[in-house]
Formats: C-alpha cells, sequence, structure tokens
C-alpha cells in the first residue's frame, strides 16, 4: 500500500464510508495519516463532576441515571438528554439533532465526554455540557476501560464520521505501517535528521496520534512542523534555484541619463530605506537572471516612487513596462502622478481602464504591441487579458496578497524574453509568513516614512464619547478638512450590536451633518458606483464619508485629515493600521480615533498598542501572534499553502532551522527523489507545480 491510495483500501470502509470521509478532506490514506489530533483527551484526568465549574473545559466519565427526548422548533429538532452521575455530583449531556444515538444511551451505561461546562438552561444551578469535543459510550459492560484510559486523540469528525471511527482507522493506518504493509518513507535525509533531533516520521506519527505522554507530543510535533515547513522551503528554493540556472532574463545596462533625469527632478530625497530598495532593484535589473523582488513598506512609505524609477529604467533599456495596481481608482492615480512626471521626458504612459469602449481597448492593444506605449497603468486585467506586448520588460505588481505563486508564474509567459518582477505590498507582513508566501522572492523593506510626515495621533476611546468625537469631526471639515468614518458592517444586524454603515451613514447626515455632503460607500456597491463616490471625495466634493473596509486598499486623499473607525474592537491590528494609513498623507495634523469597547483585559491591550506605535511591522507580529494566521490572512488567505501542524504565528523557530536545512539540501544538488515525491504527493497545483520546468 501507498500514502497515495484511497482511504477505501483500509478495512471498515466501504464506497459509503469513503464518501463521507472525502466530505472531511480525507481522501487518501496521506490524509487520513496527517489529519492530526485537534486535542486530547486525557483520560487519566477525569474530572469528578462535583468539582466541575461552569466554563471550564474537561473529561469526566459517569453512568447514565436519566434519559429525556424533547422536540423543538418549527422543524422539530431533536433533543437528547442523558444526566450521568459518577457519585459525586449529576451532569446533563444534551445532543441535538442525533436520534441515532437513543439505541446507544441507555441508562446503566457508562459513558466518557469532554467540552465545556455550563449552566443548563432553566435548570437551577445544574450543569450541563451540550458542546462536546467528544464522547464515548462504552458499549459492553464488560470492557475494561482502564486498558483504554491513556491520551486519546481529539479529531476533527463529522456529522456521520465518528470520533470513535477516526480512531479506528488512524490506529489500523499506523498498524499497517508498523507492519511494513504500508509505506511511509522517510522524507528528511538522514543527515538534517540527525543534525535536528528529528524522530523518524513513521515514530512521529505514532506518537502524535498515540502518545504515552505530554512529552511525546511535543517531540512528534516537532519533527512533524519541521518536515512540513522544510518541503515547502525546499520547493521555494528549488523554484528560485531552477529559474536562476535556466531561464534567460534580461540584463539591463546601469542607469543612464534618463533615470537620472527622473530622480534628480524629484521634488525630494530618497529616503535610506528607499534608496537602498531602489539599489537592490538596480542590482537585480542588472543581472541576467530575471527579478524577483518584493518591496514591503507601509502604506505611505514611498514605494510608488521606486516603482516608477524601475519602469524608468526599464523604459530606458528600450523596454516596455507595465503596473498593475488593485484598484481601477489606484490605477488612475498612479497613471495621473506617472504622466505627470514622465511625459515631459518623451516617456509614453497609458491607462488601460476596464472603462474603455471596445474599441478604445482594442487600440490600446495594437499600440501595446507596435511599442508605441512604454509604460502601461491597469488593474490586474492587464495580465488576464489578451494583452500582448512589444518588448515587456518588467512587470510591477501591487498585490495585496492577492496573488499565489502559480498565478505570479502566468506573468513570466507574458514577455519574449522573461520580464522582471517586482512586487510591492504594503500590508507590512511577519517575518515568518514572508519567508512561507513569499518565500521565492527577495525581499527589500522600507521601514522609514519619508520626513516631515506628521504623525497621525491616535487615540482609542468609549462608545460613550461619540459625540464629542463627531463634534471634533465636524469642526475639522469646516476647517476644509474632509475625514472618513468606517463601519464593519454594511447593514444592520439586530444581534450582534454593531454599527452598521448604512446606520452610522443616517445618523450622522440626519443629525449633526445636516447640510453637509456625506457620502456612503461598501462592497454592494457596484464597481462604478463606488468609483465614483470615491472620485467626489478624492475632488473634494464629499466631505465625510462612511465606509466599509474597502477603503483598506484606496486612493490618496491628502485633504483627509481624520478618521474614526466604529466597533474597532472588530477589526485585526493590521487592518486597523492599514486604515490608518489612509490619512496623514497631506501637510495637515491628522487624527485617527478608533470607537471601541473592550470588554476584555486582551481586547484593551490590543486597542492600546494602536495608540502606542505607528510601526505597522510591529503591528504585524502581534497581530499574528494575537490571532493566528487564518485570521490575520482573512479573505487573502490566497497564496498561504495549507499547513496541517506548522503554526506560522508561533513556530519562527522550526521555520529558520527548517529553512537553513533546506537551503544545505538544495545546495547539495537538487532533486532528491523522496522530498520530490513527498513535495508532489502534499502540494501537487495547491500550492506549486515542483515537477513543472
Ligand atoms: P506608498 O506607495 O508606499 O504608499 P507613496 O509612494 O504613495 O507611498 O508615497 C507617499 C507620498 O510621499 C507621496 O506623495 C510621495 O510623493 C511622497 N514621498 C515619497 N518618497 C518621499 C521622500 N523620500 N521624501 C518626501 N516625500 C516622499
Ligand atoms: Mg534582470
Amino acid at each position: 500500500m501507498e500514502l497515495s491510495d484511497d482511504i477505501e483500501v483500509l478495512k471498515g470502509v466501504g464506497p459509503k464510508k469513503a464518501q463521507q470521509l472525502h466530505g472531511l478532506g480525507l481522501c487518501s490514506l496521506f490524509d487520513l495519516l496527517t489529519h492530526f489530533p485537534r486535542s486530547y483527551e486525557d483520560q487519566s484526568s477525569i474530572t469528578p463532576i462535583g468539582r466541575l465549574e461552569a466554563g471550564e473545559r474537561a473529561t469526566v466519565a459517569g453512568i447514565i441515571t436519566g434519559l429525556q427526548e424533547k422536540r423543538a422548533g418549527r422543524r422539530g429538532m431533536v433533543i437528547l438528554t442523558a444526566t450521568i452521575s459518577d457519585g459525586t455530583g449529576f451532569l446533563q449531556l444534551t445532543w441535538f439533532n442525533q436520534k441515532f444515538l437513543k439505541q446507544k444511551l441507555k441508562t446503566g451505561r457508562r459513558i466518557f465526554a469532554s467540552g465545556r461546562t455550563a449552566y443548563a438552561y432553566g435548570g437551577q444551578g445544574q450543569l450541563a455540557m451540550s458542546q462536546m469535543t467528544s464522547f464515548e459510550i462504552v458499549e459492553d459492560e464488560g470492557a475494561d476501560m482502564e486498558a483504554k484510559c491513556g491520551i486519546l486523540p481529539v479529531y476533527s469528525a463529522g456529522e456521520n464520521v465518528k470520533q470513535s471511527m477516526l480512531r479506528a482507522l488512524t490506529e489500523q493506518l499506523l498498524g499497517l505501517a508498523e507492519a511494513g504493509e504500508l509505506a511511509v518513507p522517510e522524507v528528511i535525509p538522514e543527515g538534517v535528521r540527525q543534525q535536528y533531533g528529528l524522530l523518524p516520521r513513521l515514530q512521529a506519527c505514532r506518537q502524535i496520534h498515540y502518545p504515552e505522554d505530554r512529552q511525546q507530543v511535543e517531540k512528534a510535533r516537532y519533527r512533524l512542523a519541521f518536515e512540513e515547513l522544510y518541503l515547502i522551503q525546499y520547493g521555494l528554493m528549488l523554484l528560485k534555484k531552477r529559474r536562476q540556472e535556466r531561464q534567460q532574463g534580461i540584463r539591463f545596462a546601469s542607469c543612464g541619463s534618463l533615470t537620472g533625469g527622473v530622480l534628480s527632478s524629484l521634488p525630494f530625497r530618497l529616503t535610506d530605506d528607499q534608496q537602498n530598495a531602489w539599489q537592490d532593484i538596480c542590482n537585480d535589473m542588472e543581472r541576467p537572471v530575471p527579478m524577483r523582488r518584493l518591496v514591503q513598506g507601509d502604506v505611505g512609505s514611498g514605494k510608488t516612487v521606486i516603482a516608477m524609477l524601475a519602469l524608468v529604467k526599464a523604459v530606458e533599456n528600450g523596454f516596455q513596462g507595465a503596473m498593475m495596481a488593485p484598484t481601477e481608482i489606484l490605477a488612475r492615480q498612479h497613471f495621473e502622478s506617472f504622466s505627470g512626471s514622465l511625459e515631459p521626458l518623451g516617456i509614453r504612459v497609458a491607462l488601460l481602464s476596464g472603462r474603455l469602449t471596445k474599441k478604445a481597448k482594442q487600440e490600446m492593444y495594437d499600440r501595446l504591441a507596435a511599442h508605441e506605449i512604454d509604460i502601461v497603468i491597469g488593474t490586474h486585467a492587464l495580465i488576464q487579458e489578451d494583452v500582448s506586448f512589444a518588448n515587456l520588460g518588467l512587470v510591477v505588481t501591487d498585490e495585496q496578497h492577492r496573488f499565489g505563486i502559480n498565478q505570479r508564474a502566468v506573468l513570466e509567459k507574458k514577455g519574449r524574453l522573461v520580464p522582471d518582477v517586482l512586487v510591492m505590498t504594503a500590508t507590512p507582513i511577519p517575518r515568518t509568513l514572508t519567508l512561507t508566501v513569499y518565500g521565492d522572492l527577495e525581499v527589500s523593506l522600507i521601514r522609514q516614512l519619508p520626513p516631515g510626515r506628521k504623525p497621525v495621533r491616535t487615540f482609542v476611546r468609549g462608545r460613550d464619547r461619540r459625540e464629542l468625537i463627531y463634534k471634533f469631526v465636524l469642526e475639522e471639515i469646516k476647517k476644509g478638512r474632509q475625514a472618513y468614518v468606517v463601519c464593519p458592517l454594511i447593514e444592520m444586524n439586530e444581534d450582534s450590536g454593531l454599527s452598521s454603515a448604512q446606520e452610522v451613514y443616517e445618523e450622522l447626515t440626519g443629525g449633526i451633518f445636516y447640510g453637509i455632503k456625506c457620502g456612503l460607500v461598501h462592497g454592494k456597491l457596484k464597481q462604478k458606483e463606488k468609483e465614483e463616490l470615491m472620485q467626489e471625495f478624492y475632488e473634494g466634493k464629499i466631505k465625510l464619508l462612511v465606509a466599509t473596509t474597502v477603503i483598506e486598499v484606496g486612493v490618496n486623499v491628502p485633504n483627509a485629515s481624520i478618521m474614526v473607525v466604529e466597533n474597532a474592537q472588530r477589526f485585526g491590528l493590521a487592518q486597523l493600521h492599514q486604515l490608518r494609513g489612509r490619512i496623514g498623507r497631506g501637510e495637515y495634523a491628522s487624527y485617527c480615533i478608533f470607537v471601541a469597547e473592550e470588554r476584555t483585559e486582551a481586547a484593551r491591550q490590543r486597542m492600546e498598542i494602536m495608540e502606542r506605535t505607528t510601526d505597522g511591522f510591529v503591528l504585524a507580529e502581534e497581530d499574528l501572534k494575537l490571532r493566528g494566521p487564518g485570521q490575520f490572512f482573512g479573505s487573502m488567505q490566497h497564496g498561504l499553502p495549507d499547513l496541517k501542524i506548522a503554526d506560522v504565528g508561533q513556530d519562527i523557530d522550526i521555520l529558520l532551522r527548517a529553512r537553513q536545512a533546506a537551503m544545505e539540501t538544495v545546495k547539495g544538488g537538487e532533486g532528491l527523489p523522496e522530498v520530490l515525491a513527498a513535495l508532489q504527493l502534499q502540494y501537487r497545483e495547491q500550492f506549486f507545480n515542483i515537477t513543472e520546468n
């Protein structure tokens, strides 16, 4: 048997069961092997019922003393309740819509259950457990439960796939592997294993599923997380190495008078960080290996200028350049600023707008193909559409994490020669994530803001201060400034108690902002409507813009100097920081006010960090620590490989070691068959296709 075999090869898994398992994402034996426990149930630490406290996680064991079945709701949900006792007290266990359990739950049977306890609904102070992470009914009275005691895995299970089923399957799987009937090949080279003190693969798998003690879990987790990160790093480095060896890129000449002229015509001097990033880019561009560089810098740190210089350098060498912006309006802004500085020097800049008529678009394509345009700016459509270039030399993307490694590869096929690629991102990304998501790119950081920038002053205030806050906003507007008000929701949601953009808009326009032109933008508007509103705000016609986070990736409105964020506790730190970056872009003193209700200490601390620092990198690290990578990326998950055990928020040490090890392996000669096979099995097209040349 092989790890790539379908799960159906296991005993007890027929076509129906297999389908249910597939529904859980468990298709192959490999999937099952790496379906690592979510937690463990330590049956040696059973809490006596009499000592339980509400809100606590615990495992209990008891005899069923009473059973009840009820129907509730219009659709007749079945509620099963069992009362159990262990001699120290009584506890209610409740199952919703699991009618089939009725045959199993019999008075007098013994049951184990794990979960969080709460006070029973309507039952004077009696404790209940209704959301159990696991439970086990001792089927056969004579069964020696003690024998099973120890640490049991708790898996993510499903409606038709029970905990006990998964346990039986992992046990069977490990048994087959240990008997040599299923091959679980070692994927980390022996030398690396020795050097980094890693358990053999199969042993680690046994220990992660069925550990004898906590220490075994730790050692197994270290090995398996290392393996996961090592494989990804190895894959990324291999891609990079192949690109360097095989791809013929463009060797741009060192900077001449055109680039020099643009540089000296800038109304400011580059900051040191900008200078370094520019130097990195020049070095890359002047080498024959295609550039793949990521410039990471906070909003307003001056990345756009650097991008412009790189594009000019491409033009100076007789090539064309393309720049992709995340939104149409941003593309337009870049176009305006670029053409302002570059047209006088004879550089032909064009905007490929989604709004062009079909005819105008075609004309633009023709001009691009005939090299009558030097620099084209547009949205992502620029690479996806049927655009062909006469001589594309450089692509700049402002990516906001929306591109995976696979999509980036599309770019490489656009030009005659392999164009250089510069990726810009305004969201600071913690180092662990950079290495994981952008591991195939070189990174330049811009950490300083240009001098003379008035820092945004940040305040966190409770809801009871809203009236005063908006009075202040009104005063600023009367002085000629503009303001943003950001809300977490579009429409009213009665349960959440959160302010919706709609509601706040009505409240403000009908109240203290009566007679002042306000706008409301949110994601449900048509793209065109949204852009028109943003345009009006940009032109200063709209004074106050109530919005959802659609403005996160937004326009540069230097006159907007004030921002209020409602229910700020609902946003991540990185996101708040991103929002805050919309202001403080002009000559005016800027204010950012987070209206937050901090119900918990953690929420309060989170908010305080926002007051204390404006360093996006610090905030990003904090955010990742506090909320984990899933939340951190939110809807931007693209490009992040699916990690089954490693945690990029916590495992920076393991990542750095795995990276080091992978680097050594790749240096030692590419294509270790076992590592390649593992990559192929685990990541296929999902992350990158390593076998593609
Ligand atoms: P980013 O693209 O990183 O968000 P921008 O390139 O839009 O930042 O820069 C923000 C503003 O700062 C722009 O108006 C730009 O002209 C200005 N700027 C950029 N670099 C400098 C600098 N070194 N000194 C002064 N102002 C600068
Ligand atoms: Mg090059």
